[in-house]
């Protein structure tokens, strides 16, 4: 074996070869998505920390994070409810106290009256004043033998097992490489500002000069460039898919609009013009010989269901087989027995692959698929699993399509006969502003139903304080006593599914005291699959009257004899998901009802959010209003913005850059090919691995 230091690194070398780094590390690596020292370039900080400058203890903020230094004047232990350590600092100005939960003697008796201590963390105003709870500190005989840092502190994300200190010193060795790597900047026609090798080292080794306050803001001409590479090389890698998939032959299916008239003849209610406007973009989509790549927008209760329904059928007429995707066994069933009443009359057979069928059921019915026999079929992601063949697929539905990633999308492509790619498409109930869908949807085209059908009731909304809880208990007893059923929604903030499950079963065992006249049912995310079926199935057939559940109901299950909802904790959650949550009440004829529990006092900001919920029931208002409350990236939660994986970018705060990125991206696929495999590869990964483009 040859010495480790023999090894002249590249930076496409694994990064376990950086000094301080050993195998051990490289499964934390790998969790990070770091595999060469060149990932090490582009794991970039999410922020950074000022430690640059103590701040007197006489000019605090309240919630932000500072750095502070001052004199122990006083440590003491107290076990007033919990047993906490105490440490009060004094610097002539003012003073701040200092608290841990959890500590030890050692640190305990290092805080001797005198001493003098630098810590950074939250400051709060408590009601014993200036506070931060569980700073990083250090402790020193002397004021001067307190430095503060000279630079900002850059903030990587982590996991665990990897520290700050190690990821910095990992980073730097990999800079250290691409400064010796001539071939690392290339030139990128189009964009401008620093190249990219000097853009990472202004970002990841901030100088200790001025540009400190643009680095915070993101808004550093280091950060532009890199976020205009990332946008850029999104938008590449998107349209590179979508022309791959693009080029592809696709069955035409010409008679859409003859499907939309027969399935009308057998709807007890008329379409919406909203829906009959996307029935047509798709009509177009799918008379091509090109697959349809189509994104359908629309809020909870818009009526996606039946517009894919004419798709569908339109694909069943022309003899050929058409696949719906629903995310749970639930839905997909849902779905089914819609299917099944509006298809019957018009002599297409309709096939659930349930779950739950025995295995000599399944195989007979995958022989029937497989023969073509079966023009429309139904169910979970099994519907996609290798086993199941079809021998005509022309279309393929998605529901709810925040579940699935491009590459789930992507292998539908091998689902149709030899050549011939299936349409597409994809329903969504995550309303999102124009803007946003640009980036995250950028291989996709996207028809909005922004409309809902007529006769809705719009569910009210009303906020009230925990303490409110008996006449919340009360009603709740007399819509039941109605025949009509509620939901109680328990979440949490920490998202700890474990806690957030303890936390129903609490919820469940109490209400079953304070309603006995109720049957109180279950539903939560640590729940098997079958068992929250089972409970999801008992309250859509009215046997349980109360659902007590975490957030998992919050996708499209259709209870329409629901007609009350009440939302614990809602000051903690997000517009958006809140919108979704009420979205299962409200889908009968009677009039519904939300009620958003809050504890008080609340924040201003989680006063205006409750206040939106209240005043409207636009998802795409909505969408807009969180945007502007929450701040960018927090809109579509972290699943979303996990699913396009952006590392400096943020799809919200630069939504404004797409359009002429999109330009340029188009640009560089005719004239710079070579280029746009680099970039990609560099911003995203091997494309290659899940799109053979
Ligand atoms: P979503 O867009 O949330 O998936 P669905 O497709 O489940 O909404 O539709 C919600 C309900 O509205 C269903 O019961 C459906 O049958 C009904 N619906 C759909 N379109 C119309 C319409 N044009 N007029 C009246 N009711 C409709
Ligand atoms: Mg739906």
């Amino acid at each position: 074996m040859r010495p480790r230091q023999a090894v002249a690194l590249t930076l496409q070398s694994a990064a376990t070869y950086l000094k301080g780094a050993g195998p051990a590390l490289a499964m934390r690596l790998r969790a990070l998505n770091i595999e060469r020292v060149q990932d090490l370039l582009f794991h970039l900080p999410t922020r950074y920390e000022d430690r640059r400058n103590a701040v007197a203890l006489n000019a605090l903020k309240d919630g932000e994070e500072m750095l502070v230094r001052g004199r122990v004047s006083q440590a003491d232990v107290r076990y007033a409810g919990r047993r906490s350590l105490r440490v009060l600092l004094d610097d002539d100005k003012g003073t701040l106290l200092l608290r841990f939960f959890h500590f030890n003697e050692q640190q305990k008796k290092s805080f001797e009256a005198g001493r003098w201590v630098m810590a950074y963390g939250t400051v709060r105003f408590g009601s014993q004043g200036w506070e931060i709870v569980h700073p990083q500190y250090r402790v020193a005989e002397s004021a001067e033998a307190l430095k503060s840092e000279d630079k900002l502190t850059p903030i990587y994300p982590l996991t665990t097992g990897i520290t700050q200190a190690k990821l910095g010193t990992l980073v730097a060795q990999a800079l250290d490489v691409a400064t010796r790597d001539l071939a690392f900047n290339l030139a990128l026609p189009g964009l401008t500002g620093p190249d990219t090798l000097a853009a990472l080292r202004a970002i990841h080794r901030p100088a200790s000069d001025a540009d400190a306050a643009l680095l915070l803001q993101m808004q550093h001409p280091a950060q532009k460039r890199l976020i205009h590479e990332e946008l850029l090389a999104h938008q590449l890698c998107m349209r590179m898919l979508r022309n791959a998939v693009k080029s592809r032959p696709a069955q035409p299916l010409s008679a859409a609009a003859v499907a939309q008239k027969h399935l009308q003849d057998v709807l007890p209610f008329k379409f919406t013009g909203a829906q009959e406007r996307v029935m047509g973009d798709i009509a177009k989509d799918i008379a091509a010989k090109r697959p349809m790549l189509r994104l359908i927008q629309g809020d909870v209760g818009s009526g996606k269901t039946v517009v894919a329904a004419v798709a569908m059928l339109a694909a069943a007429r022309a003899g050929w087989q058409a696949a719906l995707m629903a995310p749970t066994e639930l839905l997909a069933e849902q779905h089914y027995i819609n299917f099944t009443k509006w298809f019957g009359p018009l002599g297409f057979e309709v096939v659930f692959l349930a779950g739950k069928l025995k295995k000599s059921q399944k195989e007979k019915l995958l022989a029937r698929v497989a023969a073509g026999e079966v023009p429309l079929l139904i169910g979970t992601h099994a519907v996609f699993q290798d086993t199941v063949r079809f021998q005509k697929l022309a279309l393929v539905v998605v529901d709810e399509q925040h579940r699935f990633g491009v590459q789930q999308r992507l292998a539908l492509r091998d689902k149709g006969p030899k050549m011939l790619t299936p349409h597409q498409l994809i329903m969504s109930a995550t309303p999102i502003p124009r803007t946003l869908a640009q980036t995250l949807y950028a291989d996709l085209d996207v028809s909005v139903i922004d409309e809902l059908p007529p006769g809705r009731t719009p569910v009210v909304t009303v906020a009230m304080s925990n303490e409110r809880r008996p006449d919340v208990l009360a009603r709740i007893g007399e819509v039941c006593a109605q025949g009509r059923q509620a939901y109680w929604v328990c979440t949490l903030v920490e998202e700890s599914e474990h806690l957030e499950a303890q936390a129903a079963e609490e919820t469940a065992e109490t209400l079953r005291k304070e309603l006995p006249q109720l049957k109180v049912g279950l539903v939560h995310g640590r729940m098997k699959p079958d068992e929250k079926e089972t409970a999801m199935r008992a309250f859509k057939l009215g046997e349980t009257q109360l659902l007590v559940a975490t957030t998992v109901i919050e996708v499209g299950v259709d209870v329409p004899n629901a007609s009350i909802m009440i939302i614990e904790n809602a000051e903690r959650l997000g517009l958006s998901q809140l919108h979704q949550l009420r979205g299962r009440v409200g889908r009968g004829a009677v009039e519904s009802q939300c009620v958003l529990m809050y504890q008080s006092p609340i924040s201003n900001n989680a006063r205006q959010r409750l206040a939106v919920m209240r005043a409207t029931n636009d998802g795409f208002q909505i969408a807009q209003q969180d945007l502007e409350l929450r701040g960018p990236g927090e809109i579509l939660g972290r699943r979303q913005t996990g699913l396009i994986g952006l590392k400096v970018a943020d799809p919200v705060r630069d939504a404004a850059l797409i359009p002429a990125l999109q330009q340029l991206a188009d640009d560089w696929l005719t004239q710079y090919p070579r280029e746009a495999k680099q970039l990609i590869t560099r911003w995203v990964g091997d494309v290659e691995k899940y799109a053979q483009v």
